[in-house]
């Protein structure tokens, strides 16, 4: 079976747009209305649909591309595997678009019929007509460890459909770009005659090719698609006390929409790159902190950073290593930082550090 980027002829890397286009194309040169009562025609017009359902979705996309890639790792037999933070579905989405196999061609024309403009009159005017609200953007991001636990800002570079800033989503500018032949509505009526009877024909207007906006009027920077793809870089508010594997939904950060609908979300799949010094375990970070023999045999203090900064940290006398010592309110969100002693030697001993040593050792035997 083909892949559905050959089914498109397109590459594994090619832009949302680059489908689109490549879809449009073949689909056209498919169409049953073009090719009446060709069976063979006709499948091709749906494994089209089946590609480009997969493609033109970002999510399906992702998934389908993960799939791709597991085929080429292991062979036939590999089951999709959950994306990062578990939002994957096995079993509920099939990696290769059943669902669009099963869609007949009305089903295809309702759904896709938009995107071939003009020639084939009526589906246009779902193209411009109710607005469609963006796709959702996925991004995975890595996030030190003190930032994901005392909360912080990371900026992110995003690619993507934006707002066409030109003409401020519409696709078109000037105050009234509506086609002057059909006045916006796409469609053009006809009186016939036939058999001595008069009737009317609606046609998709010629001069706009059923888009309704005059196209002298279309935006030269979208090419009257009210978006364009542009790369941005976005600051990302990591809460304070973030999870590894945490996802965090951005409102309005993802793809957008068309026709005045609303852009999607982002969601941010954060990795949290581990501390050397400290772990975390709930909402209480943990950390080793050495502790010189005297001060842990006869109690004292001694310094170490938690999170918030320089503490003393009071040591009890008599304390063993491996003792855990809890500073109260230190850790995430008002946990504790377990503080865990590791008794050291001196490195070297002065004589007279000597001469107490084996002195205190005589006393210990
Ligand atoms: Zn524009
Ligand atoms: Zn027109």
């Amino acid at each position: 079976m083909k892949n559905h980027y050959e089914t498109l002829g397109v590459a594994s890397s090619a832009t949302p747009k680059e489908i689109k286009k490549a879809y449009r194309a073949l689909a056209l040169k498919f169409h049953p209305d073009k090719n009446p009562g060709d069976a063979a025609a006709e499948e091709k017009f749906k494994e089209l649909a089946t590609a480009y359902e997969i493609l033109s979705d970002p999510e399906k996309r992702r998934e389908y591309d993960e799939g791709l890639k597991g085929r080429a790792a292991s062979g036939p037999g590999f089951r999709e595997r959950s994306g990062p933070g578990g939002h994957g579905s096995p079993g509920g989405h099939a990696p290769f678009g059943a669902d669009a196999e099963s869609m007949s061609v009305d089903e295809i024309l309702r759904r896709f019929g938009g995107i071939f403009g003009g020639e084939f009159g009526e589906e246009v005017h779902r193209s411009r007509g109710p607005s469609r609200p963006g796709h959702d953007a996925e991004v995975a991001l890595d996030v030190d460890f003190r930032t994901a636990t005392l909360g912080g800002k990371v900026s992110v570079s995003l690619s993507g459909a934006v707002a066409c800033t030109h003409c401020d989503g519409r696709g078109a500018t000037g105050d009234d770009p509506r086609c002057p032949r059909c006045l916006g509505s796409g469609r053009t009526t006809v009186q016939s005659k036939d058999k001595g009877e008069f009737f009317t024909v609606t046609r998709p207007c010629a001069t706009c090719h059923g888009t309704g906006v005059d196209p002298s009027k279309e935006c030269p920077e979208c090419q009257g698609e009210g978006t364009i793809e542009k790369t941005r870089r976005v600051n990302i508010t990591i809460p304070e006390g973030t999870e590894d594997k945490a996802t965090l939904r951005l409102r309005g950060l993802g793809g957008a929409g068309t026709g005045g609908g609303a852009p999607g979300d982002l969601r941010v799949h954060v990795r949290v790159r581990p501390d050397p010094v400290y772990h975390r375990e709930g909402n209480d970070i943990h950390s080793d902190v050495p502790v010189p023999m005297a001060t842990a045999a006869l109690g004292g203090k001694t310094p170490m950073r938690t999170l918030h900064g320089q503490v003393q940290l009071a040591i009890p006398p008599g304390t063993s290593s491996g003792a855990q010592l809890r500073l109260r309110g230190q850790g995430i969100r008002g946990g504790d930082h377990v503080a865990r002693v590791m008794i050291q030697s001196p490195p070297s001993l002065t004589p007279r550090q000597r001469e107490l040593f084996e002195e205190l050792k005589k006393s210990e035997a």
